[in-house]
Order: structure tokens, then C-alpha cells, then sequence
């Protein structure tokens, strides 16, 4: 069994590095926030004073961190991890951010011999604490194979999407595109309520129909339809909408690096941007129907 260094144990951290000390890990963690650290030791990590002790001895070490800044100030310039892991140490960053930031993280940790993966992932807490998220990983093939078999004890769903950063493209272009049909299928369930149509009947038409998506059946912003779903529960979140626009914010920034046109993607992120000025993206994202109809 390895030592793992476990750096960022908030909501999603928490539940991740707790399953690798329930698969028999040393977990060694490390978080600015007393809380999360003591939730950490309740579920069997060890308490590391610092980032660096944390690292000291660590086989492996995993980060899941808010955003771009947190991940290069922990792993860059002469108090970073990089500067004090070993070679042969194996470094993940777990941690939605941009990919320029992980690009050039993993290229200061390969020009230190090290190998390191970007590894965000799609699922929430709910997820993180059951062990099922999905990760999309980039990276070198050396670097994937040894880092699949550790994020298999977090996860269901381990894909390669290619070389460093593509783990952050897969991530933002699949959490676009969630932003754009979540907006779409909003808009349908308010015209159909306006036309006369119950959001039962309109649902149990279009989920086997083509306009059918996920976030219609497994997610429907109506109330009703799908139990399960934050509409049933006045919008708690589950994925906040201030998420969201943290990751269509992503998006805008690479496709405008990227020079591809996401006209919707541009739509979504103005939109998630109202939820944000009105005070509502402490909302879950599916919230964006109080907008679309009116009603917020
Ligand atoms: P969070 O804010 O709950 O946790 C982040 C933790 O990092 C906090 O406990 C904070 O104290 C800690 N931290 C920040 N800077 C640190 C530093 N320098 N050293 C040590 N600890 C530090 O965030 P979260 O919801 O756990 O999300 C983490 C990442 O996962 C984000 O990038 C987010 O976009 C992504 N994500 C979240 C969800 C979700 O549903 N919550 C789903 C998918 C992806």
C-alpha cells in the first residue's frame, strides 16, 4: 500500500481521501481549514502540519484544490511541492482548473523528472464520498497507467483523454455543454407550462422523443418529473450554479484562446452570470429555471 499526500479536503477532497484510507492508504492530509483536517482524521487520514509535511515520504500525491492560483502556488516556486518530492514521486491534481495552469504545472514537474497527471472530475459530492466519480486524466500513457490504479479507488469511470490538460478540455467542454442544455431544457418545460402543457406530460413525451438529454431525465429543472432531481427540493444544490459558472467561465477563457466559436457557451455563461448578480448561485445550476420562467 503507498503513502499518499492528500492536499484539499473540502467537500469533494473530504470524501476522496477518505475512501483511499478505507482501501488500507496512509493517507497524509493537509488543508488551511481546521474543519476539514479534523473531518479528514475522523475518516482515517493523518494530520499533516503543512503542505510539505504532508509530502515528506509520500508516494503519491493527490490535490483538490478550488482554482488555478491554489494549484500553482502549492506545487511552483522554491516552497512547492515539486521543488521537494522526490523523483519517482507520482503528483494528481484532482482540481477543476484552467488549462494553462495545469499545462504548465505538469511541465515544471516534468522538467524535474517527475511524473504528473491532471485528473478533474465530473460528479459531486454525492459521488466524491461513494467512490464513483468519473476522471478524465491527461497526461503521458506511463504517467496514466500508474496513476488509474489509485483513482480507481475514487472513482467508476477512468477515462485517458490524451496528453497534459486534455483531462481540463474534456472537463470544460462536457460541463459546457451541461450548461447549454440544462438553459435549453429550462426553456422548454416554461413554454410548455405557457402552451398549456403539465410538466409530466411534457416530460414523459420529450425524454422519448429528441430533445430527450441529461438534464432532462436524470436532472429535470421542472418539478415533478424526475424525484430525485433539486427541483423537488426548492433548488438545494447538489452542483451550485456558481459552479457552473466557474466552469463556463473556463470554457470562455480556452475557447477564446482556442479561437473556436461557442456562441451558446457565451449565452449559458451570461446567463449563470445573473444567477450570480442576483444573489442566487447558491443555488443548484437546475435553479436557472426560476430565471427562465420568470419566477426568481
Ligand atoms: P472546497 O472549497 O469545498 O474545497 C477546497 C479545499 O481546499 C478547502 O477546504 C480549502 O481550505 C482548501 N485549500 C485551499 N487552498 C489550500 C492550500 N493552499 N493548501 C491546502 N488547502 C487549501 O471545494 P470542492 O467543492 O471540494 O471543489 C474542489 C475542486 O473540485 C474545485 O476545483 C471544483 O471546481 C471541483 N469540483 C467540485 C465539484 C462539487 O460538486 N463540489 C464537482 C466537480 C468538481
Amino acid at each position: 500500500m503507498s503513502t499518499i499526500a492528500f492536499i484539499g479536503l473540502g467537500n469533494m477532497g473530504g470524501g476522496m481521501a477518505a475512501n483511499l484510507a478505507k482501501a488500507g492508504h496512509i493517507v497524509r492530509a493537509f488543508d488551511l481549514s481546521n474543519d476539514a483536517l479534523n473531518g479528514a482524521v475522523a475518516s482515517g487520514c493523518i494530520a499533516a502540519k503543512s503542505t510539505l509535511d504532508a509530502v515528506d515520504g509520500a508516494d503519491i500525491v493527490v490535490t483538490m484544490l478550488p482554482a488555478g492560483q491554489h494549484v500553482r502556488s502549492v506545487y511552483l516556486g522554491k516552497d512547492g511541492i515539486i521543488a521537494h518530492v522526490s523523483p519517482g514521486v507520482l503528483l494528481i491534481d484532482c482540481s477543476t482548473i484552467d488549462i494553462d495552469s495545469a499545462r504548465s504545472v505538469i511541465e515544471a514537474a516534468e522538467a524535474k523528472g517527475l511524473q504528473m497527471v491532471d485528473a478533474p472530475v465530473s460528479g459531486g459530492v454525492a459521488a466524491a464520498a461513494a467512490g464513483t466519480l468519473t476522471f478524465m486524466v491527461g497526461g503521458t500513457k506511463s504517467a496514466y497507467s500508474k496513476a488509474q490504479i489509485l483513482l480507481e479507488k475514487m472513482g467508476k469511470n477512468i477515462f485517458h483523454a490524451g496528453a497534459a490538460g486534455n483531462g481540463q478540455a474534456a472537463k470544460v467542454c462536457n460541463n459546457m455543454l451541461l450548461g447549454i442544455t440544462m438553459v435549453g431544457t429550462c426553456e422548454a418545460f416554461a413554454l410548455a407550462e405557457k402552451l398549456g402543457l403539465d410538466a409530466q406530460t411534457f416530460y414523459d413525451i420529450s425524454s422519448t422523443a429528441s430533445g430527450q438529454s441529461w438534464s432532462m431525465t436524470s436532472y429535470c429543472p421542472a418539478p415533478g418529473p424526475v424525484l430525485t432531481a433539486p427541483s423537488n427540493r426548492d433548488y438545494a444544490a447538489g452542483f451550485t450554479a456558481a459552479m457552473m459558472l466557474k466552469d463556463l467561465r473556463l470554457a470562455q477563457d480556452a475557447a477564446s484562446k482556442a479561437k473556436s466559436a461557442t456562441p451558446l457557451g457565451a449565452q449559458a455563461e451570461a446567463l449563470y452570470a445573473l444567477m450570480e448578480a442576483s444573489g442566487n448561485d447558491g443555488l443548484d445550476f437546475s435553479g436557472i429555471m426560476k430565471l427562465i420562467d420568470g419566477s426568481l
